[in-house]
C-alpha cells in the first residue's frame, strides 16, 4: 500500500466529526494535525486523547489552543468567545493542558512544513487571498506547506515557471498532483465554513505528492445537544449545521 498520511485541522472539540473522519479515512501511516484541537465544541479532552492516540502524529499549536492555556489575553476576544474560553479553561484536564503547552508552532516533517495559520505567522495569520499567500512562500523552505485556520479547503499553487500563483478549490475525492510549490489547506474537521457542513480532511500520498480532499457526514444534532448541555454559546451549535 502506498504511504498514506491523514491531514487534519480545526477539530474544535467535535468528537463526533473526528470519529466519523477516522472511520472513513481507513488505515494510514501518519497523522499530521494543523492545530485548533479545542475551542467552540463540547469535547476538548476527548478530542485531545483521540488525536494523541493516532499513528505517527505531528501536531502544531492553533490560536484556540493557545487561548485555552492562557497564552492570549481574553480581552482580545468577543463576548461569546470569552465565555467559551472560560468554559474551556475550567474543563481541560491537567493532562490536556500539559499536552497543549508542548505543541510547537511550526514543524517540518517528511519535507513538508506544517503550521496552523501561515508560515510567516504560524498561529495567527489567515491565508484568505492570493496576495497574502504569495507573500508567505518566502517564509518556508520546503516544496509544500500545509496550513489550516480558515476552515476552507483551498490550495495555493505556484505555476511550473514559478512566476504566478493560482488557487484551486479541490472537490470531494478530487486529487491534486503537486509538481511545484504549494500551500494546502485540508479544511476543518469540526467546524467547516464553506457552507458544506460535512467534516473535511485530506489524505496526502508523499511518494507521489498527491493531495486528496475528502468529506464525511456526521451526527451534527448530537454535537449541538452537547454544546447546549455544556452551556456554550448557541451560536456555536447553529453554525455547524449551516457551515459558517
Ligand atoms: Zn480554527
Amino acid at each position: 500500500m502506498p504511504k498514506r498520511i491523514l491531514v487534519l485541522s480545526d477539530i474544535h472539540a467535535n468528537l463526533t466529526a473526528l470519529t466519523a473522519v477516522l472511520r472513513q479515512a481507513g488505515s494510514f501511516h501518519e497523522t499530521w494535525c494543523l492545530g485548533d484541537l479545542v475551542g467552540y465544541g463540547p469535547d476538548p479532552n476527548e478530542c485531545i486523547d483521540l488525536i494523541r492516540s493516532l499513528p505517527g502524529l505531528s501536531c502544531v499549536l492553533g490560536n484556540h489552543d493557545a487561548a485555552a492555556i492562557g497564552q492570549i489575553n481574553l480581552e482580545t476576544f468577543n463576548y461569546d468567545a470569552r465565555k467559551s474560553i472560560r468554559w474551556l479553561r475550567e474543563t481541560l484536564t491537567p493532562a490536556s493542558i500539559e499536552y497543549i503547552k508542548k505543541l510547537p508552532e511550526k514543524v517540518v516533517v517528511d519535507k513538508v512544513t506544517l503550521v496552523h495559520g501561515s508560515p510567516r505567522n504560524p498561529v495567527w495569520e489567515y491565508l484568505l487571498d492570493i496576495y497574502t499567500a504569495s507573500e508567505n512562500f518566502e517564509y518556508f523552505d520546503t516544496q509544500l506547506c500545509m496550513a489550516g485556520h480558515t476552515h476552507i479547503p483551498l490550495a495555493y499553487l505556484v505555476s511550473e515557471d514559478g512566476k504566478t500563483i493560482d488557487w484551486a478549490l479541490p472537490g470531494v475525492g478530487e486529487s491534486l498532483r503537486l509538481t511545484s510549490r504549494a500551500i494546502l489547506n485540508p479544511g476543518s474537521v469540526g467546524q467547516p465554513r464553506d457552507h458544506d457542513v460535512r467534516a473535511c480532511y485530506a489524505i496526502f500520498y508523499p511518494e507521489e505528492n498527491i493531495w486528496e480532499l475528502n468529506r464525511v457526514e456526521y451526527d451534527i444534532n448530537a454535537v449541538q445537544v452537547r454544546i447546549q448541555n455544556a452551556g456554550l454559546p448557541s451560536r456555536h451549535a447553529i453554525r455547524i449545521s449551516e457551515g459558517w
